[in-house]
This record gives structure tokens, C-alpha cells and sequence, in this order.
């Protein structure tokens, strides 16, 4: 019995669609095998690999310019057949994870022309500033915290306007990471009208939200999803390692359950209102 109920809870866990392997270029500890390995003493049903596709070049806390190395588009594929070749029992998609799509439309064009994959993430990890594009532990330096949430949620609703290369939009609460430490703790409430214009605007696209688990996600901002319209929901950890593997998914299932979206039909499928 108690086999059979552990299978039970296993079965429960939602794919991991949003983890890195070695072919992220900020991903140096990670690997795509140690990933699948990891996936299977989990009992995943489904992996995503959403390798990083950057092209923001961003001005980094110490003034320097940084430029993201180019992504590997064979090897990431040739690996791809490795693990689905070892891992026949696990459903192993590809993806990418794309910084800023609407600043880079060009450069993302054409690597997805190559084609073949499977989950396709939008990302903002920079927003725009003095020097050149900065990300958030950055910005917390010369603006308030308040206002660099506000900034993000305001830019996000241009890289959804602006993009319709990608199909999930990754980690919402992105700045919410990096809050600096010495400000009173945030509340996502203050910021309500912001999450929902951004909310609005994504469910008018028809795309689906990830509920990314690096923090535990605020109710609100999924409740504040289905009440806007919004209908899919994905979960991802954003591993860059593999044990970091579908971190908090349980807890996150329940609460997404609770707020009222059910899984789809297959263990990949976004799981829907
Ligand atoms: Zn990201
Ligand atoms: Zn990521």
C-alpha cells in the first residue's frame, strides 16, 4: 500500500518545463544527463530543457559591459537525441528560454527557423537604464525597489506586445528575487494593478503563465491570472543544477489546484482553468 500510494503522489508532480543544462551559458554546474537521471528518481513525467537564447548585451554591477556567448543550437540537439535515447521512459522536450524576444527580433527569428522546439520561453531579465540594459540586482542600487518592480511589470507588458515568438511567459516575479535585503519586505499586493495589466495583456495573447518555483509564487498573482482571463498554467523550477529539480512543485501544484486550474490530459500538457 504504501508503494502504491508513493507512485500515487509521484504521478501528481507537474512536468518541470523550465530547468538548464550545460548548454546554458550561465548554467556551469549543469547537466542534461544528471538532469534526466535526476527527473527519473523523481518521477517526472516530462522535462523541458529551456536553454538560455540571450542577446541583450548588459552592464553588469561593475560597470563592465557583459555579452551572452552564443547558444550551441547542434550540440544541444545531439545531446537532446543522447538523453532521449538513455531516458526512453521520460518525455524530454526541447526549448529555449529567450531574454528581451522583442529587442532581438532578428537574431531570435533565426534561430528558431532552425526549428524543433517544443516549449518556448519569454523572458525579461534586463530592463533599460542609464549605461545600457541592467538587470534587477543592479537596478536596486540606483532606484527604489517599488519603482524597479513597477519598471519590470511596465516593460513586460512591451516584450508581450512586442513579441509573439514564445508561448509561456517566464517568471513574473522575477525582481521579486533579488529584493534587496535592507528594504522593508515587499507585498504584492501594493503592486496589484501592475501584475494585472500584465496579466491582461498576456491572456489577450493566449499564451500561458509559469509559475516559476526558484520563489514560491504569491496566490495572488495566480488568482490575479484566472481573473483576467488567463487559462494555462506551466510550472518550472528553473534548475541550473540537477538537484535543484522541480523544487517546491508540490506545494505549488496545490496552491494552483486551489486557485482553480486542473492538468491537462498528457504530463507535458499546461495544465488549464
Ligand atoms: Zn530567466
Ligand atoms: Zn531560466
Amino acid at each position: 500500500m504504501v508503494v502504491a500510494g508513493e507512485a500515487t503522489q509521484r504521478t501528481a508532480l507537474p512536468a518541470d518545463s523550465h530547468t538548464h543544462s550545460q548548454w546554458s551559458w550561465d548554467a556551469t554546474r549543469g547537466s542534461m544527463e544528471g538532469s534526466c537521471v535526476r527527473a527519473v528518481e523523481l518521477g517526472l513525467p516530462a522535462i523541458a530543457f529551456t536553454e538560455h537564447l540571450d542577446h541583450t548585451v548588459r552592464i553588469r554591477r561593475s560597470g563592465f559591459p557583459a555579452a551572452p556567448p552564443a547558444f550551441d543550437v547542434s550540440g544541444y540537439f545531439e545531446s537532446i537525441e543522447r538523453c532521449r535515447e538513455r531516458f526512453p521512459g521520460l518525455r524530454i522536450l526541447t526549448g529555449l528560454e529567450i531574454g528581451e524576444p522583442h529587442w532581438h527580433t532578428e537574431a531570435v527569428a533565426k534561430i528558431l527557423a532552425t526549428g524543433g522546439f517544443d516549449r518556448v520561453l519569454g523572458s525579461l531579465h534586463n530592463l533599460p537604464d542609464g549605461a545600457g540594459p541592467a538587470e534587477p540586482p543592479s537596478l536596486y542600487q540606483r532606484r527604489g525597489p517599488a519603482l524597479v518592480v513597477r519598471d519590470y511589470l511596465a516593460e513586460l507588458v512591451r516584450l508581450i506586445e512586442g513579441s509573439d515568438t514564445f508561448a509561456v511567459l517566464a517568471h513574473i516575479d522575477y525582481p521579486l528575487r533579488y529584493w534587496p535585503a535592507d528594504a522593508l519586505p515587499y507585498d504584492v499586493d501594493a503592486f496589484e494593478d501592475e501584475f494585472r495589466y500584465a496579466l491582461r495583456t498576456l491572456a489577450g495573447t493566449d499564451r500561458a503563465l509559469e509559475v516559476n518555483t526558484r520563489l514560491p509564487m504569491p496566490e495572488q498573482i495566480v488568482r490575479w491570472w484566472r481573473e483576467e482571463g488567463g487559462t494555462a498554467v506551466t510550472f518550472g523550477s528553473d534548475a541550473h543544477v540537477p538537484s535543484a529539480l522541480a523544487r517546491g512543485f508540490r506545494e505549488a501544484a496545490a496552491m494552483v489546484e486551489a486557485v482553480g486550474f486542473r492538468p491537462g490530459r498528457q504530463p507535458y500538457d499546461f495544465w488549464m482553468r
